[in-house]
């Protein structure tokens, strides 16, 4: 079969594979509609992980069942479903005493493009597919199925960390697809006053869309400075990181109030070292928190993710701005995703 693959840091290309086979519990599966995604772009281009060579990359997807393992009740080929970006394994001890998301290693729930071949192939291998597969409901487009795979569910999380409050408010720094699911959630979970960072002008009509009150323009100067003019130098309850370089977590730390959280959502795809400034962190004892991680992925969490959008909570089509048609074209989707031209938000690739 063949697949759109990285084949070394910097490089991409097409491959041909052997398809994967199916273990007891698990799904082979073939993409009806895949997305890029930024983490791709900081996995390739920047070697984020390090080295990995031939893998084939896509972590987001909607697809139809092809073949189950024996031991898989609830799928059957022919049904559609929608691909969770991370794909645990349930059966473990450590996803039993932790998160799943590091059930055996840190980061090692997240398997398509990190650990084993993607979504971007003729068929793919779902691992636990009882687990991990949700059903796409005849209300739900395969348009917003494919953005809930990684960007409502990753966008939640940060507001899921940020442990929002009633009324809070709250900064969501960069308002790319992530960001503007985390507006989204953040909303959701009832915050106040939400404040988004950002420049390009279809990410601000988006972010106003999605429920932004005020939008701040990291390029029209500190956005610490516009932030502290903002609040009347009071700062902001809660602040969740979905883009810019490590030193982004200098802004974040000055903006929050103490006793604020910081959550991260951003992969770090440069430098070692994450700096958190002393005197703004109250030299260690400011109780502003600082929390990051990988969205969760799996069933349950999906279903839960489909409802909203199946009773109209959110409407994450609108998050596409770019719909490309035939296999071949994922090649053009990243591509779009690296170089983010003014009016990109997401594209979508149809696999027709
Ligand atoms: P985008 O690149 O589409 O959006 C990034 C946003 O950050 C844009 O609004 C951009 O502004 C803004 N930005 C860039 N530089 C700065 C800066 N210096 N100061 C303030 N804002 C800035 O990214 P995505 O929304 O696709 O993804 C966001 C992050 O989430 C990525 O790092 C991605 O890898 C990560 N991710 C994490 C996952 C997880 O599980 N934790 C899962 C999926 C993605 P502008 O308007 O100028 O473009
Ligand atoms: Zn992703």
């Amino acid at each position: 079969m063949k697949g759109f693959a990285m084949l070394g840091i910097g490089e991409v290309g097409w491959i041909e594979k052997d398809r994967p086979k199916v273990g007891i519990y698990d799904a082979i599966v073939k993409p009806i509609a895949v997305a890029p995604c930024t983490s791709d772009i900081h996995t390739v281009f920047e070697g984020a992980l390090g080295e990995k060579k031939n893998i084939i990359l896509g972590h987001e997807g909607v697809g139809e069942v092809v073949e189950v393992g024996s031991d898989v009740k609830d799928f059957k080929p022919g049904d559609r479903v929608v691909i969770p970006a991370i794909t645990p394994d349930w059966r473990t001890m450590g996803s039993q005493r932790c998160l799943p998301q590091h059930a055996n290693e840190m980061l090692d729930g997240w398997k398509f493009s990190n650990i084993k071949d993607g979504v971007f192939a003729e068929f793919f291998h779902v691992n636990d597919a009882d687990m991990n597969l949700a059903h796409l409901p005849k209300e739900v487009s395969i348009e917003a199925g494919v953005m809930l795979s990684d960007m409502v569910t990753t966008g939640f999380h940060g507001a899921e960390l940020a442990d929002i409050r009633l009324g809070d408010t709250v900064v969501v720094i960069g308002i790319g697809p992530v960001g503007l699911m985390a507006i989204v959630g953040v909303k959701l979970r009832g915050a106040g006053r939400i404040i988004g960072i950002g420049s390009r002008p279809a990410l601000i009509d988006a972010a106003k869309f999605y429920g932004v009150n005020e939008i701040v323009n990291y390029k029209d100067g500190p956005v610490d400075e516009q932030i502290m003019d903002l609040t009347k130098n009071k700062g902001v309850d809660r602040v969740i990181i979905a883009g810019g370089s490590p030193d982004i977590m200098k802004t974040a730390i000055k903006i929050v109030k103490p006793g604020g959280v910081v959550s991260n959502i951003n992969y770090y795809g440069e430098g070692d070292i994450i700096p958190i400034p002393r005197l703004d962190w109250g030299s260690g004892m400011a109780h502003k928190k600082i929390v990051g991680g990988l969205t969760p992925g799996g069933r349950d969490r999906m279903e839960r993710l489909l409802k909203l959008v199946q009773y109209n909570r959110v409407d994450p089509e609108r998050l596409i701005t770019h719909k490309l048609h035939g296999f071949e074209k994922v090649e053009d989707s990243l591509m779009l995703m690296k170089n983010k031209q003014k009016d990109l938000i997401k594209p979508i690739v149809y696999v027709d």
